[in-house]
């Protein structure tokens, strides 16, 4: 081993999307935030991502041209341009290629595993060509980037600048794992001759899968939360990889995502009327007034006001609500319902506003602004979720003292600490089975507790909303996991 060296791990962080620039889901949150918290804890990290056409213009603008490159893609050489920005005091690189990433969406082309191979390829090659690219440890992020592994082993060992890089592949949602027809592996990735890749890429006769790749070529694995890490090993939860998760288990942590503390804060959100906090909680009492009235809900107060965030799809145990509706209302309490997603899901919601005039609302559509004020607003957030890989409505919910109703499952069943009505812990109510009678159950048994004992409430609500849910806790638990990877520096910081 080289001898020891006290320097700061350099992290590149390999994404096919990061807010504020491109995003369709979660990995854009993380993309985002994490880099910041790393760079806190006393590392370097840089974000390495597609030049989409979809990035707004006024980053574009601020993009200056570093250099070009050509990518070897099989038979080919295919052009890539290398743009850099700093945004938030983050390195961004921005890989660009119009023929692939011209488009109006970031996914769902016939040519994705050609453009997201190019792309897997275009990042391995500016590692080994761009000073500035050079690290210790890359992450790389669900099946887009899952590709930067196999190549790093079997075309860039030789490299100065990547034969010590580490590969650390993190699985946000392992529903989508970039299946494409096997004659990818002969005309784009151009490993059909070497049996080991082809064999660790095929699925089956046909197929490759490139998530499967990174499961094999990677030194570490990580998901979005502990209990998601053992989930992924049984056949309910694999998608068909379950198999593969077990096989590295003694490689695979979860490390639970956090949110953006500065934007979720009830004291100073821009996006909310009435302020308060965990020590002086009386302006969600105007919050929760306000939401009745732009809802068009009964004005009272002791109607326990559920509130849920979020796409409108079977992953989230919508079927449970749909078949405890009728009793729910029963019981007086109040919902609101904001979403998109399948479209008898969003029927059902709204035909159930139509049942229940006054006491259930349904806003099937995209609004951020509404969304903070159902936080600030709501007493319950009702999660049943079938699978969770993370989850952040529950913990942005947590964070405003509105209590969480979830299912034991994923990020849920590790964020939410259940009631204890005899010692009074907890941060939440959870239940464990897909049974929509046992979900209401533990809901209504929520709403008894809001309506007859408030001082227990009130707790309860104190707790959650001084949890720590921040990026700082999940940075400092990657870089442990890096630095094993890399015995001889020494952390920046100490810990
Ligand atoms: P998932 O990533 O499975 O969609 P998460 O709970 O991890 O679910 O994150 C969803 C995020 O998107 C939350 O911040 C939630 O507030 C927000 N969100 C989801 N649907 C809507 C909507 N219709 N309007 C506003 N915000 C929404």
């Amino acid at each position: 081993m080289t001898h020891a060296t006290r320097r700061k791990l350099r992290v590149l962080l390999a994404t096919s999307e990061a807010v504020p620039f491109a995003k369709t889901g979660g990995l854009g949150d993380v993309a985002g935030s994490l880099p910041q918290a790393l760079i806190a804890e006393g590392a370097k990290c840089a974000v390495i991502m597609p030049k989409y056409a979809t990035i707004p213009q006024e980053h574009r603008d601020r993009m200056e041209h570093l250099g070009e490159m050509y990518v070897p893609l099989a038979w080919r050489s295919v052009y890539c341009g290398v743009e850099h920005l700093v945004h938030d005091g983050v390195d961004f690189y921005f890989l660009d290629n119009e023929d692939y990433f011209k488009r109006d969406s970031l996914y769902g082309y016939f040519d994705d595993g050609e453009r997201f191979a190019f792309f897997s390829k275009a990042i391995c090659e500016a590692i080994e060509l761009f000073p500035e690219l050079q690290c210790d440890v890359v992450q790389c992020n669900d099946w887009q980037t899952a590709l930067v592994p196999v190549f790093l082993r079997e075309f860039y060992r030789e490299s100065d600048a990547c034969n010590n890089v580490k590969c650390v592949f993190t699985v946000h949602n392992v529903k989508f794992q970039g299946q494409f027809g096997d004659s990818l592996l002969d005309d784009v990735l151009g490993v059909g001759h070497i049996p080991a890749a082809a064999d660790q890429l095929r699925c089956d006769d046909r197929s490759i899968n490139f998530m499967k790749g990174a499961l094999c070529y990677s030194d570490l694995l990580t998901t979005v939360s502990p209990s998601y890490a053992v989930e992924l090993q049984m056949p309910f939860f694999g998608e068909g990889l379950d198999y593969m998760f077990r096989r590295r288990a003694s490689i695979l942590s979860g490390i639970l995502n956090g949110i953006d503390q500065g934007i979720w804060n009830p004291e100073t959100d821009p996006l909310i009327a009435f302020h308060y906090g965990a020590d002086s909680i009386d302006g969600k009492k105007e919050a929760k007034r306000a939401l009745q009235e732009e809802c068009g809900l009964v004005q009272d107060e002791d109607a326990p006001l559920i509130v849920m965030i979020g796409r409108l799809t079977n992953q989230k145990g919508l079927g449970l609500v749909r078949y405890a509706m009728g009793r729910i209302m029963s019981e007086g309490a109040q919902m609101v319902v904001l979403g998109t997603g399948d479209a008898d899901q969003e029927e059902a919601f709204r035909y159930f506003e139509s049942c229940y005039p006054g006491q259930m609302c349904a806003r099937i559509t995209f609004d951020n602004a509404l969304s903070h004020r159902m936080y600030a607003g709501g007493d319950i957030l009702l999660m049943p979720s079938e699978f969770e890989p993370c989850g952040l409505s529950q913990m942005i919910a947590m964070r405003y003292g509105t209590l969480p109703v979830v299912r034991e499952t994923g990020g849920l069943r590790d964020s939410v600490q259940p009631y204890n009505q005899f010692t009074g812990e907890g941060t939440g109510f959870s239940f464990a089975n897909m049974n929509a009678d046992e979900m209401a159950d533990c809901l209504l048994g929520a709403c008894w507790l809001y309506r007859d004992n408030k001082e227990a409430w009130r707790v309860l609500q104190r707790r959650g909303m001084t949890t720590d849910f921040s990026w700082d806790r999940a940075a400092v638990e990657y870089l442990e996991l890096f630095h094993a990877l890399h015995p001889e520096i020494i952390p920046w910081k100490k810990r």
